[in-house]
């Protein structure tokens, strides 16, 4: 029954190849599409507007009879036509115009025009109005709807796209069904899918303008509901269908959790217990777990792994720890150290820079299961590393990865019939309803708590002419036996002049505190001298550490409180967030300068607002939410979802603690319209999100 509706454009009368190879520049290759491409804007051309009453600025319909009509030569060439009514002029200008145009345009006939409203040197003017010509003068306009303004292509005009939609709209074939349940949709308030679409293109003339162009009318929101449930339940299903593949069912005692808890020095908040709990149940499943957890800066994340991966192996299993940056790979592989080795676990690391002779020491061990452990970076899943039984892949700081590296690093694990159990952690939290929307295929755990005694990072806002009293500030910290991170990020798109910078700024720092150790790490240093600079950061040996934005994530030396981050207003809030998490780790109270520069734009100013008001990683990520948008937060993840075409995550936010609830009843009642939804708006549904 619904045959035509993912049919080729060329089934309209008047589409040929041509056009619709213009009309796929706008992301219309189906009937349906057309359907879907929503007008930006309308206007009002019911109402015939007096010359005499014309205001600049306006958009309006008018009528008049040609009194003058010539081409001036001033410094472009023009056509002037000049038409009253009686109750004032109008001069109409033409800059492009044919020979039978001008011809037409005689003075006597008539012209309807709509357009907007000028000043000009003499009357008022329309520069290029949509126009008609008629001998005599015209009836009242007959137009029972708002005309449609829609998004639009070189060689596709509006006429022609209203006469498409129209013909699509009027044809019952192309209309799509509406796969929402009934229920869902009485619910809701919605009007049926039909209905929704032709009031969209076609309001009537009472309709509330102000909602429909900013997208928030009821009959809008109906569309936009369709596309996010679509979503959500592709995603479902993507998790069905993991859940019909097999994992290793790993079983422990506890007894070597006990033992590590044992010998940390501190005691796990509730949180972390809770989540460590989780996953110990997920790896007893026989299905492959894939676990997000989502915990602030410092609220403990490592010491979770490393209990995650103390199951794994007692049960018997490898794990694969990932991180995104070399340096952190090697302060994992340094805490994990320090934890596993005292219970007889052996670690080894796979980075980048390993000798090819370590190297291959490291992948034979890998192989024959005499490490258990494999801490690395995307070095782990290149061509060659073999695990013998790899249970666990826990993916540190999630957002640094692409979708395509953990597909990858999924499917070293996999054998034929066994799937390693998968668990990402990310301190980039998203808003709880946006999570069960979109992450729908992933089980979520939050450590939504910090180890106690945590400060507060105070954090000041300074503009860089006080760089004399930051410098003071820097200095008294550390004639108080703290540290400080002085980040120099990036002031163009190019790493080298970032390194440059922060070269410039320590050899200034080195000057300014003859009696302070100032090191220096950045991304181009080999691997040897960023870990000698870090382990001497790490004792205490160096007061003052220089860096670029390689110490963006997870580093971890708890005496350092002081923090200068220069250019802040460059960055966005989840990285200053991110970087603002180096101090603070602590007991000892923890400042954090952001730096700028003036003028500040007003995003920026925002930014470093937000900054200063909060520390608590949800509240940021609200605002980044809002302020950059869904798409970029969500970021590597959402490149493996397609672009959303009409809803907007935040404008429409307030449909997201209804779509879970939606998907269910479809899910169990209406399975085969599940598919249908899908397709609609999903073209590569097969391989959807498939991560
Ligand atoms: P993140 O979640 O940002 O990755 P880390 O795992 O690096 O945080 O932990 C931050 C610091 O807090 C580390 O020094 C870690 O050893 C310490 N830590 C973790 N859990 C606790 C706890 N329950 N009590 C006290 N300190 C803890
Ligand atoms: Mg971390």
């Amino acid at each position: 029954m619904n045959a035509r509706r993912g049919e080729a454009l060329e089934t309209l009368s008047g589409v040929g190849p041509q056009l619709a190879k213009k009309l796929s520049r706008i992301g219309v290759h189906r009937v349906q599409d057309l359907l879907f491409h929503l007008p930006l804007r309308y206007q009002d051309r019911s109402r015939l507007v007096a010359l005499g009453s014309a205001r600049a600025g306006a958009q309006i319909m008018v009528v008049g009879q040609i009194d003058l009509s010539s081409v001036t030569f001033g410094r472009r060439r023009s056509l002037l036509i000049r038409i009253s009514d009686g109750t004032g002029p109008l001069t109409v200008r033409l800059f492009h115009f044919s020979a039978a145009q001008r011809a037409a345009l005689r003075q006597g006939r008539w012209m309807q025009c709509f357009g907007e409203v000028r000043p000009g040197p003499v009357t008022l003017e329309m520069v290029h109005p949509e126009y008609s010509v008629f001998d005599d003068r015209p009836p009242l306009p007959d137009v029972a709807t708002l005309t449609p303004i829609y998004p639009t292509t070189e060689g596709v005009g509006q006429r022609l796209l209203r006469r498409l939609v129209a013909q699509a709209l009027a044809s019952p074939d192309c209309l799509p069904a509406d796969w929402l349940p009934d229920s869902v949709r009485r619910e809701l308030g919605f009007a049926a899918l039909p209905d929704a679409l032709a009031y969209v293109h076609n309001p009537p003339l009472d309709a509330d303008q102000t909602a429909l162009e900013c997208g928030q009318h009821r009959t809008q929101q109906r569309l936009a509901f369709d596309e996010l449930l679509a979503h959500h339940l592709a995603l479902r299903r993507l998790k069905q269908r993991r859940l019909t593949h097999s994992a290793p069912t790993i079983v422990s005692s506890g007894e070597l959790l006990k033992r590590l808890l044992a010998t940390l020095g501190f005691t796990l908040t509730a949180a972390q217990q809770r989540v460590i709990a989780e996953v110990v149940a997920d790896l007893q499943v026989p299905t492959p777990t894939l676990r997000l957890i989502q915990g602030d800066v410092g609220s403990g994340k490592t010491v979770v792994a490393a209990a995650a991966a103390v199951c794994a192996i007692e049960g018997g299993y490898q794990v694969a720890l990932m991180a995104p940056t070399e340096l952190l790979a090697e302060q994992h592989l340094r805490s994990f150290c320090v934890w596993l080795e005292p219970l007889d676990v052996n670690v080894v690391a796979l980075t980048g820079t390993l000798r090819a002779g370590a190297r291959r020491e490291a992948l034979a061990q890998i192989a024959n299961g005499t490490v258990s452990v494999v801490v690395g970076t995307h070095a782990l899943f290149q061509a060659g590393v073999e695990f013998k039984r790899l249970g666990l892949i826990i993916v540190d700081e999630q957002h640094r990865f692409g979708v395509d590296q953990r597909l990858a690093l999924r499917d070293k694990g996999r054998t034929v019939s066994m799937s390693p159990h998968q668990i990402t952690m990310t301190a980039t939290p998203i808003p709880r309803s946006l999570a069960m929307t979109f992450y729908a295929d992933l089980d979520v755990s939050s450590i939504d708590e910090l180890p106690p005694g945590r400060q507060v990072v105070e954090t000041v806002v300074l503009p860089e002419t006080r760089r004399a009293d930051i410098l003071h500030r820097v200095s008294e910290a550390c004639r108080a036996g703290h540290q400080a991170y002085w980040v120099c990020p990036l002031i163009d798109e190019s790493d080298v002049l970032e390194v440059q910078a922060a070269t410039d700024t320590s050899i200034a720092l080195v000057e300014a505190f003859p009696n302070l150790q100032v090191g220096l790490v950045h991304g181009r240093l080999s691997a040897v001298q960023k870990d000698t600079t870090m382990q001497q950061f790490r004792d205490g040996d160096i007061d003052v550490l220089v860096a670029t934005t390689v110490i963006e994530v997870g580093v971890d030396v708890t005496n350092a409180s002081l923090m200068i981050i220069e250019n802040a207003e460059r960055l966005g809030l989840a990285q200053l967030h991110q970087l603002r998490g180096r101090v603070g780790r602590g007991s000892t109270h923890s400042c954090c300068v952001l730096m700028y520069r003036a003028p500040l734009s007003s995003h920026a100013r925002r930014r470093l607002a937000v900054m200063r008001d909060t520390n608590d990683g949800f509240e940021i990520a609200r605002h980044d939410l809002e302020q950059r948008g869904p798409g970029e937060v969500l970021g590597t993840r959402q490149t493996g979802l397609q672009q959303l075409r009409i809803a907007d995550l935040v404008r429409d936010r307030a449909l997201l603690p209804r779509i879970e609830a939606a998907a269910t009843e479809m899910l169990a009642r209406h399975p085969q319209r599940v598919e249908w939804l899908i397709a609609r708006w999903i073209s590569d549904s097969e391989n959807y999100g498939n991560v």
